[in-house]
């Protein structure tokens, strides 16, 4: 019988260990990684994985840690890649942060910070009902957690550990990986697929216990611009073009009800990022967002199409509709290798766990590294109320994360 029961000791230390090291990534301004001080963390963890006898190897140009465990006990082995984030998201203050772990919660409000009067209102976070009873690794209030991903870190480094002080275990052949900037769209473009030596990947990362996802959303960016002609309003009749104008009538020209907020699940939407007009210049900035491949399409056609409408209206090219790809949903790849997410929910199982997920209504760096050539499902890392100062996790769902890999991976 195989005793897991080290686990919860081991995350729990590991995650109050890697939540003190600074990570916070910030908006992309011209270099990757965005932010130095993640490479606080990408050393220790390659110290960390060496110290444990694996052959690790550091990318510090582009802040990358991978970690080797040969196969062993294996008939057939099949190279596996598990891929957690250092950076820690940039919404929220993000650095000193000082995690402690309340014991046993009692269920009912949790104070934060005794001195600051920060409270955290069961009646407010309705998820933490379901961890009554359990240790919380938790923040005092004035920053997030960032257990978003160093939940995943936790265990992912505690199954190395086990494994490396198991040699007699069977499992295949795993590289864990650590990436910088998964907050601000890294896609964890700087992984090297060749060095990682597998063809599938997981990445961990993500709320619930349990839960997984395959499917992301399509996502492109449309810049449009707009251009008018100012004249003095007095005398602008039949020569006035209002740019401000023209950018109403193409906003109008959108599905009303295609938006953010009134959309869920597998619905797609428009959403306007910013809009900024006088009467010579406008631009709306915008982000398409759609599961399904045809409707994503479809949905840069309409955009096409309003331009083309008010231009020939205009009887002159006044709009322009640029259309940047930001990722793809990795369920076009992902339904080529069923196995994986087979595998997946198996190993969920086997834990004790009855596997969840429904579509991501966002993307992952497993969206990229699926079309890549790396396809990756998404294993949840188990913490909650992420990119917030209420952000907590459960010391439970990270011991049984690591059980959920070590099925996964051990054969
Ligand atoms: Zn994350």
């Amino acid at each position: 019988m195989s005793d897991y029961s080290a686990f919860h000791r081991q995350t729990e230390a590991r995650l109050l260990r890697y939540a003190a090291v600074t990570t916070q990534s910030k908006h992309y301004d011209g270099s990757w990684p965005t932010t130095a001080c993640q490479r606080d963390l990408a050393k220790l963890l390659y110290d960390e994985l060496r110290g444990l006898g694996l052959r690790a190897e550091y990318d510090e140009a582009h802040c990358v840690v991978y970690g080797w465990l040969p196969a062993a006990h294996v008939e057939e082995d099949r190279p596996i890649a598990l891929v957690a984030h250092v950076d820690t998201a940039p919404d929220v203050k993000g650095w000193d942060v000082k995690p402690w772990v309340l014991r046993a919660y009692p269920g009912g409000d949790i104070v934060l910070n005794e001195a600051e009067g920060i409270v955290m209102r069961a009646a407010d976070y309705p998820n933490l009902a379901q961890y009554v009873g359990q240790d919380l690794v938790l923040t005092d209030g004035t920053t997030l957690l960032g257990g978003d991903d160093k939940a995943a870190i936790a265990a992912l480094m505690t199954l190395a550990e086990y494994y490396a002080a198991h040699p007699e275990l069977p499992h295949r052949s795993i590289c864990i990986a650590f990436t910088p900037d998964e907050e601000v769209g890294g896609l964890a473009q700087d992984l090297d697929l060749e060095k990682l030596g597998a063809k599938f990947a997981y990445t961990i990362d993500g709320d619930h216990l349990g839960w997984y996802q395959d499917q992301t959303f399509n996502a492109a960016e449309a810049i449009v611009t707009i251009t008018g002609r100012s004249v003095h309003p007095a005398t602008a009749k039949g020569i006035m073009v209002n740019a401000s104008d023209l950018a109403a009538e193409f906003l109008t020209a959108l599905p009303s009800k295609e938006k953010p907020q009134f959309t869920d699940g597998v619905e797609g939407f428009y959403y306007v990022t910013s809009l900024q007009s006088d009467c010579e210049h406008g631009e709306i900035r915008m982000i398409i967002r759609d599961f399904d491949r045809q409707n994503f399409r479809a949905r840069q056609d309409r955009l096409l199409e309003i331009a083309r409408s008010i231009n020939e209206a205009c009887g002159q090219e006044r709009v322009l509709v640029t259309l940047n790809q930001q990722y793809r949903n990795m369920g076009d790849v992902l339904e080529q290798y069923p196995f994986l997410v087979a595998d997946l929910e198996a190993a969920i199982r086997a834990a004790g766990l009855e596997p969840k997920s429904e579509p991501f209504r966002g993307g992952t760096d497993g969206s990229a590294l699926s079309f890549r050539g790396l396809p990756s499902p998404n294993l949840s890392a188990g913490y909650e109320n992420a990119h917030g100062r209420f952000e907590f996790v459960p010391v439970p769902s990270m011991a049984k994360n690591v059980e959920i890999l070590i099925h996964l991976t051990e054969k």
